[in-house]
């Protein structure tokens, strides 16, 4: 007869995923799953893991998961001494920022951006020339040295806080053209845009909206902000990945479908077997370059390591810190 000692530490975690990996493949992830929750331990590592990792990863080896609002703010808390990102370049590098002492790791190096790819220091640097007066919010979703030009950060959780906290008539938000729209339609400020766009939530369409209401009468759709414009129009409800998550624990709706990633789907699903969840699925290749595989080797050879120059560390910090006062 098996002792609890005698089960492998995953053993419990698969009725966690169980609808979404067959019984035939589960000892396949399990191994991994084994070998990470070891490592953890040895390492004294915690795994933070956005919204759009896969079930495996957000459900099984995960210490924290949360949209980029949510891990900044624990990121911050974490105790341990080391940090390992599930998710993409820029949230590791905000996790360094807000616990500089603690060694965060990422487990693929090219885990990018669209957004954080569409803009440079030195474009800030000229819009400040060209609007010397106006204040810069920055989406997290940039490096560190876009980040260290402006003049705070914001997330699509607390945007329209942000602008609005300011006091200002006009600002300028960037990259996200979409998500700065989005807001402008919402306050009184005036926003001035950049022309970046998120690969995923760009390709949403409102025509895919009307389609998916014929299709499946009764569906209750959530679009996040990084959709375009019209497309929120078709929409139910607008929000950040928590913000939907929020919204389908507080109202259950019977049929659902969240605009966005598509493993925010299969994540929000396991929670909600009672919920029809409608997928269109949009992947985000940045998001899926962390992998069961890459999260044990980067345990095993704590690789690859994110780090900030100094020139650019206190100055994207304090951008952060702004951020995170307002909210
Ligand atoms: S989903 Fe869009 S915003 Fe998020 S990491 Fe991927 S490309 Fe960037």
């Amino acid at each position: 007869m098996l002792s609890p000692s005698d089960l492998r530490p995953s053993e419990h975690l698969y009725t966690k995923v169980q609808r979404a990996i067959p019984a035939i493949e589960w000892p396949v992830f399990a191994e991994d799953i084994d070998a990470i929750i070891a490592l953890k331990r040895s390492r004294n590592a915690v795994i933070l893991a956005h919204n759009y990792q896969t079930p495996e990863i957000f459900h099984c080896v995960a210490d924290i998961v949360g949209d980029s609002l949510a891990l900044a703010r624990e990121a911050m808390k974490v105790d341990a001494d080391v940090i390992l990102l599930a998710g993409v370049h820029f949230m590791a590098e905000t996790a360094k920022l807000l616990n500089p002492s603690k060694t965060v790791l990422i487990p693929d190096l090219g885990a990018g951006c669209s957004l954080a790819d569409s803009i440079t220091p030195e474009d800030i640097r000229l819009l400040r020339q060209t609007y010397p007066s106006v204040p810069i919010v920055t989406y997290v979703n940039t490096s560190a040295a876009v980040k260290a030009e402006s003049d705070i950060c914001c997330t699509s959780g607390n945007a329209r806080a942000v602008v609005e906290s300011l006091g200002v008539e006009r600002v300028i938000m960037l990259p996200d053209e979409y998500l700065a729209r989005n807001i402008a339609a919402e306050t009184r400020v005036r926003v001035i845009t950049w022309t970046g766009h998120c690969e995923v939530h760009e390709r949403f369409s409102a025509a895919e909206v009307r389609q998916l209401r014929e299709n499946h009468p009764g569906v209750v759709v959530l679009a996040h902000p990084e959709c375009p414009p019209d497309v929120l129009a078709e929409a139910d409800f607008a929000g950040s990945t928590a913000a939907m998550s929020c919204y389908v624990a507080d109202r259950r709706p019977p049929r659902v479908v969240l605009l966005t990633e598509c493993s925010m789907s299969d994540n929000v699903a396991l929670q909600y077997p009672d919920l029809e969840f409608i997928r269109p699925c949009n992947l985000c290749p940045h998001m899926k370059k962390i992998t069961l595989g890459n999260i044990r080797q980067a345990l095993q050879t704590m690789q690859h390591e994110v780090t900030i120059d100094d020139s650019i560390a206190a100055r994207a910090r304090l951008a952060v810190e702004r951020m995170l006062a307002v909210t």
